[in-house]
């Protein structure tokens, strides 16, 4: 447990408003309270967390988003829970963060206003963090193509004016809604424009789309589930991702409480690691599935019975598939150091 808290670790799938924890929301309430507005969340803990026993599915979990957002929907309430966040994070030993999130419009805030208060949120924490904290942008599955190239053409604006802050844009949300094929120009532009991408691939059984993302050669892929053929993929979209070897950001526990794994032992982790392709542990969303980065490594090495030292090489590996490439070196440095200090 200590040592997983310890080392130092790299987050590269997170998403913001799945990852308030109960302390966050709580602080958000009262905040809400003082401010006057009227109290419509009652109950929402049991709502938004998603356990091990809990019957809702993958498909029943997209719902729950819309209780975090009811307390983001204002800038100081966004740069509160952001701030929150990323001290969470630190707190449990992670050097390195990459945070996703939406922009959305809400009564309050325009995409822009949104994506604004989150970049400068992460901005200002360089004064207070010794973690290294960037963005990743997402576009919802749900979003309507007319708003997608919107959130694209802001994400390439944010990036232009934040290089420091912004890295790449990804695709998440319902996996059952909407076509990849149709996000490809917009994720062409972004690529063009020096953002990288990942893409939510293989959350549900869909070999085709699967393919189709694989052969787009994203950055990363996040979860990764349905694509080796003991879980709804095919030989061939195992082999393609075999030959194309792309980092896969893995996220234990939300496979499992969401029962796209029968559970961890099985988990695809097994299986990509034996075939030599990258893994990255991460939360996908720390408050949902009430879970921390640290935890997720514990969890990891109990079930894959991994020593201390292929724990370390885990998080020394993921620095290689970070977004901000000029700090991969600095990050490396510090993981070697780990190791050599600790023997490892
Ligand atoms: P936000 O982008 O509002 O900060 O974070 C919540 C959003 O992240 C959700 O509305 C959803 O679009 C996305 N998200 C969070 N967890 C998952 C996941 O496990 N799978 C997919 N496909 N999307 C997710």
């Amino acid at each position: 447990d200590a040592f997983c808290r310890e080392l130092p670790k790299v987050e590269l799938h997170a998403h913001l408003n799945g990852s308030l924890s109960r302390d966050t929301m709580l602080e958000l309430k009262r905040f809400h309270v003082d401010i006057g507005v009227p109290d419509k969340t009652n109950a929402f803990f049991d709502e938004f967390q998603i356990g091990s026993g809990d019957m809702r599915k993958l498909a029943d979990c997209f719902q729950v988003f819309s209780i975090a957002h009811t307390l983001t929907n204002t800038p100081q309430a966004l740069e509160m829970a952001t701030n929150l966040t990323l001290q969470e994070f630190q707190d449990d030993g992670c050097c390195y963060l990459e945070l996703r999130t939406t922009p959305r419009d809400t009564p309050h805030m325009t995409k822009a206003s949104y994506i604004e208060t989150v970049i400068q949120t992460i901005q200002k924490s360089s004064l207070h963090l010794t973690m290294i904290a960037r963005l990743i942008v997402s576009i919802n599955r749900s979003t309507p193509d007319k708003e997608v190239e919107e959130i694209t053409d802001l994400a390439i604006n944010c990036y232009k004016n934040y290089p420091d802050v912004v890295v790449g844009i990804e695709v998440s949300g319902d996996p059952t809604i909407g076509c990849f094929q149709s996000y490809i120009p917009a994720l062409q532009k972004a690529r063009a424009a020096g953002l990288k991408v990942s893409l939510h691939c293989g959350e549900v059984c869909n070999p085709q789309e699967v393919l189709d993302m694989l052969n787009f050669k994203p950055d990363r892929i996040g979860h990764g589930t349905c694509i080796h053929p003991r879980f709804g993929g095919t030989d061939e979209t195992w082999t393609k991702l075999c030959e194309l070897k792309i980092p896969v950001e893995v996220c234990l526990t939300s496979n499992v409480n969401t029962k796209s794994t029968p559970d961890y032992e099985s988990h695809h982790f097994k299986y990509l690691t034996e075939s030599e392709i990258p893994v990255i542990i991460c939360t996908d969303d720390k408050g949902v599935f009430s879970t921390s980065l640290s935890q997720e490594y514990r969890i990891c090495a109990e079930t894959f019975n991994l020593s201390t030292s292929k724990l370390a090489r885990l998080a020394l590996n993921a620095c290689q598939y970070i977004f901000a490439d000029d700090i991969r070196k600095t990050l490396n440095d510090k993981l070697l150091n780990f190791i050599n200090k600790n023997s490892l």
